[in-house]
């Protein structure tokens, strides 16, 4: 793709700087310091109409008729010229011209979305109805019927007049210069610098600030045109607006009166969903980065729409903001994600850093939305993840909400696949297990839902729809190898592009593209989408058997111990078990598990001190390792009567000692130098498994003895300090 500046505006100034690609200066992890500013990554909470108006996603709205194209006008000289000081009310007119067709040639009535405004007159194919054809909105949505002027075949055109009336707090924001905003950590007090409008829509509140089709399926083209005020003579200190797609004109007037005006009319040519649709204006600071493809192809502008005071700022240590420094990354991640996917899919991209925002960044199409405390330079990763969005959900956006992981599963992996990019295998892992830790954690006692078919008021919940779903992305490829994967993922996004994609495409292109995988598809994406939970792991036994002919065949048994209502009791799962000896001798075997025990043996060349599953974390599990081996006498496969094990975490170690029969066991510790340094005590009950905990140790060998079974057992131990 090639850009070129064609408008060349003297009061209109963009700055153009040269970045190559550099070592980021990210290291916090961006969910981290949303958790602790309070926001999350492209999250939105329930606005005002939706507490009376939830729609499900199996609810999903079927309209009788396809939006072709919006073209919107607003006109925000009110908002701007209301004093500086926090309003209770704030009012705006446009409109909205929409060409449709029919799907449904017998349908009567057009039921369109709109909340927060009143519809002051329609025409209709260049006929004004009357009032009593439409309707006024009532939750969320209003209609109109267009009696004889709707075409059953061709385009229908339809321009509708609106007055905005809220509070600025919802789907249109507004806020007055020198508000205060809140106390951050390194940038102190923050202000609002510069009087500021701006809309925010995902999921449902573009209905807000325009009437419209407001759902995810039915992209459209789209210009947008903001009227706001303006003062020859101020020069650059006037008001900017930020839009989708290519900024086509700047138009003064009326020139004869005192109080004048600039319409900023955008154009994007590509297909866009209602809620990817922005609007910005402030008096911003506008300037450039480019991304230059390798072989000088393709060149990107990035434009970016800042304050000025964030766009002077100069210091590196997130003491205060700076733009070009933490903004001028993007770069770099557009070509990590170029290599990896597909060219970039729009003619340009960009920032708008707006203040307050409860938000981390909005990836709307080609112009991000993003939080000014990401312009202090230590959220690389969210700026890496709205625009992988311009991948996962831009070019190819969610078919439903209920789809919506497409999108933020794709764009929580997208921040791993930037790290791997200047940080190699290692940084990726790192954010993948940022992630899991994430979704660990916040999945606490199993209360979260499915990744899939969960209702609209909770699908921006972080640990299922961004958390483990970036970790559906990264187990595919665990599973399929790279070459694969990407092969498979560059057709899902070209068959795909500039469309929707539900679930089931997503998953038949996988099916098509790369079948016979390890784990079939539809069990894959039953047991990790559809249903909740993740599988508990866990060594049931480990033990050495010498065979007749004198080799040692190590025997394990690995358990699934996951158990709660709706979580599946089996998980399908390929992964490595990885055994070390001493002096760092370390074997591998790859097992797929398809029941809730697999038992399995390995001829190895050195005693066991370590075993370990799924080391690589190729699989969204928790899971044991375990060190020592029981040291079995006997010389066949069966199970004795009783058995003990040792576990380790990363903060204790177990041991779990089993026994058929009751009896009184001895559990005596001894160093490597046969030093007793611990001994437990205790009674096991038939058929009882006891997990006892042991004393913290130094790292190092132990041989642990446990008297009173059926048969003496000894265990050499390798204690790790994790
Ligand atoms: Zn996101």
């Amino acid at each position: 793709m090639m850009y070129y500046l064609l408008l060349i505006l003297s009061c209109y100034s963009v700055t153009v700087h040269a970045q190559e690609y550099q070592i980021p200066f990210i290291v916090s992890p961006a969910f981290e310091e949303s958790k602790q500013l309070g926001y999350a990554l492209c999250a939105h909470s329930n606005s005002v109409y939706k507490k009376e108006h939830k729609l499900g996603v199996q609810a999903q709205i079927l309209r009788p008729y396809d939006i072709l194209s919006y073209d919107v006008f607003m006109d925000w000289q009110k908002p701007f010229l209301t004093p500086d000081s926090v309003l209770s009310e704030y009012t705006f007119s446009g409109h909205n011209t929409i060409a449709y067709t029919l799907i449904d040639s017998l349908a009567k009535e057009i039921v369109l979305n709109g909340a927060l405004m009143t519809i002051d007159s329609i025409s209709h194919n260049g006929v004004l109805l009357s009032y009593n054809s439409f309707t006024q909105p009532y939750n969320g949505e209003w209609k109109c019927i267009p009696g004889n002027t709707l075409k059953t075949k061709d385009t229908n055109i339809m321009t509708i007049w609106y007055t905005y009336k809220g509070n600025g707090r919802d789907g249109l924001f507004v806020f007055p210069k020198g508000m205060y905003v809140d106390q951050y950590p390194g940038t102190g007090p923050n202000y609002v610098e510069e009087k500021l409008v701006y809309t925010m829509s995902e999921p449902e509140d573009a209905r807000i600030w325009m009437p419209c089709n407001d759902i995810p399926n039915d992209k459209a083209r789209s210009s947008i045109t903001v009227r706001v005020p303006f003062k020859p003579n101020d020069g650059e200190n006037n008001i900017s607006v930020a839009a989708n797609g290519n900024l086509i004109s700047i138009k003064e007037g009326p020139l004869s009166s005192d109080i004048q005006y600039r319409d900023f009319y955008f154009r994007d040519t590509t297909l866009i969903p209602t809620y990817l649709m922005v609007a910005n204006a402030s008096i911003f600071k506008v300037y450039s980065d480019w991304y230059v493809s390798d072989n000088k192809k393709d060149s990107i502008e990035i434009i970016n729409y800042v304050w000025q005071k964030d766009y002077d700022g100069t210091k590196t240590d997130g003491s205060e903001y700076n733009a070009t420094y933490s903004l001028g990354m993007t770069v770099g991640m557009m070509k990590a994600f170029t290599d990896k996917l597909v060219p970039y899919p729009f003619k340009r991209y960009g920032h708008t850093s707006v203040q307050p925002f409860s938000f981390g960044g909005m990836e709307h199409q080609t112009q991000t939305t993003i939080n000014r405390t990401w312009l202090a330079g230590k959220s690389g990763y969210g700026i890496a993840h709205e625009l992988m969005h311009q991948w996962t959900g831009d070019l190819v956006t969610c078919g439903t909400w209920g789809d919506i992981w497409l999108n933020e599963g794709g764009a929580t992996w997208g921040e791993a696949l930037w790290g791997e990019s200047w940080g190699g295998k290692t940084e990726y892992m790192n954010r993948m297990l940022a992630k899991r830790r994430d979704y660990l954690n916040i999945n606490n006692k199993n209360q979260q839902p499915p990744i899939y078919g969960i209702s609209i008021d909770i699908i921006f919940n972080y640990a299922t729809t961004y958390a483990k779903s970036s970790w559906i992305y990264h187990m595919l490829r665990t599973m399929l190898g790279d070459s694969l994967y990407y092969s498979t993922l560059h057709k899902y996004m070209n068959d795909y592009a500039y469309g929707n994609a539900i679930t089931d495409d997503f998953k038949s292109t996988f099916k098509k593209y790369a079948p016979n995988p390890k784990i079939p598809y539809d069990i894959f994406f039953d047991q990790w989408v559809m249903k909740p939970g993740h599988p508990i792991l866990q060594f049931a036994s480990l033990r050495e058997f010498k065979e007749n002919n004198g080799d040692t065949i190590t025997q394990y048994i690995i358990q699934q111990k996951q158990s709660a209502i709706n979580i599946p009791n089996v998980f399908h799962l390929p992964f490595t078990i990885t055994f070390y000896g001493e002096n760092g001798k370390k074997s591998t075997q790859d097992i797929i598990m398809t029941d809730r025990v697999y038992e399995g043996y390995v001829k190895l060349p050195f005693r066991v001190t370590k075993a370990v599953i799924d080391e690589q974390h190729d699989i969204l599990a928790e899971k044991d390792t375990v060190s020592g081996v029981f040291l079995s006498a006997e010389s066949d496969y069966i199970p004795t009567n009783c058995h003990a094990i040792v576990y380790s975490n990363a903060i204790e170690s177990r041991i779990k000692v089993f026994s058929t029969e009751s009896r009184d066991v001895n559990i005596h510790i001894y160093t490597i130098q046969g030093r007793n340094i611990a001994s437990i005590s205790e009674s096991i009950l038939s058929n009882e498994q006891k997990d006892l905990l042991l004393p913290d140790l130094q790292e190092g060998s132990y041989f642990i003895s446990i008297q009173g079974m059926a048969k003496p057992i000894l265990l050499n131990w390798q204690h790790y300090k994790q």
